[in-house]
């Protein structure tokens, strides 16, 4: 039997698991529903690999980590299980298959993939020189399993991310790096009827702010900033004291990156009296194409020998993980999870018919990579 044929036969398995997860709500700022969540990974992957994962609390989030194997790992594998869906999303989002569609929150984003890393593991024999990383707070930034997974990819061959695919299947082999800035303004309340010229406007300040902020972006070079949420002042007859702005900055290469950091720090108040304070910066790191192109093809040819249609790319504004670890020289490929569409979006679905064929061809990688030969 071929390993898309075993991979056929594990479909209803997988897709129980990928159903009870779902069924486990884990948004990244619950830490009581985060703690149930990874007891259901730790439990899955015991159920599939025969063993538990370690598991690291940090600031009340549990990462957990199988390393398999005694020997130094070749292949970090990662994943996450924290979503953005609130608690009682499974309400309005239930847990699904209609015609060959599932859905449910956070399914493609990614419990699907993490269900897939597992019984890809397993058809695998539990591979010595893999680790399996799946983190609580990747929808957050990351912000406290950074070092874990920085640490993990470094000095490994591959860096695998089961983000959901791209349009089409595609696998992700380019992400912009994100930065994040909070501009906040002080100006002076004041009565807006009895003594408005006594005030320095907040908002007003904000109004010349967010119109620079949103120049600094370069079209022609992808470079996007996008001032978001905004807020200023206290009451609707008073000249507001504060303010801020909050700014998405995405970019493809890291001069790019700087180059807005350089200017979001040059900012500087137009009203007189009126102080600024930028907060916040860089996040991830952009994931080159570089980073990608040798597992890529790695990929293709391994898609070939499976029989199965050549993968394209494609090159993506969202951030993942897959950036950290390509920011420190780890090469890394991004978007083999499942195949679907609508991630944080009300559509959010995996299709159930290309389960199979990612299984096989994420097996087919990590075999690859750790140089075991042909599979299936
Ligand atoms: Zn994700």
């Amino acid at each position: 039997m071929d390993l898309i044929e075993r991979m056929t036969g594990r479909l209803p398995r997988l897709l129980a698991d990928i159903e009870e997860l779902v069924s486990c709500e884990s948004p990244s700022t619950d830490h009581a529903a985060l703690a149930r969540s990874s007891d259901l990974v730790a439990d899955l992957g015991k159920r599939h690999l025969g063993v538990a994962p370690e598991r690291i609390d940090v600031d009340g989030r549990t990462h957990l980590r199988w390393r398999l194997g005694d020997g130094p790992t070749r292949v970090l594998v990662l994943g996450h299980h924290d979503t953005v869906w609130p608690i009682g999303s499974l309400t309005t989002h239930p847990f699904g298959v209609t015609d060959g569609v599932l859905r449910g929150p956070g399914c493609v984003d990614m419990k699907a993939g993490v269900v897939l890393a597992l019984h890809v593991l397993a058809e695998l024999g539990v591979p010595d020189g893999v680790t399996l990383l799946v983190t609580a707070d990747e929808e957050l930034g990351s912000p406290t399993s950074r070092p874990l997974v920085e640490g993990e990819a470094a000095g490994c061959a591959a860096a695998l991310v089961l983000e959901s695919a791209g349009p089409g299947g595609a696998l992700k082999t380019a992400r912009k790096g994100i930065s994040r800035y909070q501009v906040r303004v002080h100006g002076r309340a004041a009565h807006a009827g009895l003594d408005p010229e006594r005030g320095v406007n907040a908002t007003v300040e904000l109004a010349h702010q967010v119109l620079a902020i949103a120049a600094l972006g370069d079209p022609e070079r992808g470079t996007t900033v996008t001032p978001t949420l905004l807020s200023a002042g206290t009451a609707a007859n008073t000249v507001p004291a504060t303010g801020e702005v909050a700014v998405d900055v995405r970019a493809r290469d890291a001069a790019e990156q700087g180059r807005v950091d350089a200017a979001m720090r040059a900012l500087r108040p137009v009203l007189p009296g009126a102080r600024l304070a930028v907060l916040g910066g860089p996040n991830r790191p952009p994931m080159a194409a570089s980073a990608s192109t040798a597992l890529f093809e790695r990929a293709v040819t391994v898609a070939a020998r499976l029989g199965l249609p050549a993968p394209t790319s494609a090159a993506v504004g969202g951030g993942s993980d897959g950036n950290f670890t390509a920011g420190i020289g780890t090469p890394t490929l991004d978007g083999l999870g499942a195949v679907g569409g609508g991630a944080h979006a009300d559509d959010e679905h995996v299709l159930v018919d290309a389960l199979p064929a990612r299984a096989a061809l994420i097996a087919a990688l990590i075999a690859d990579v750790l140089g075991s030969g042909r599979l299936g």
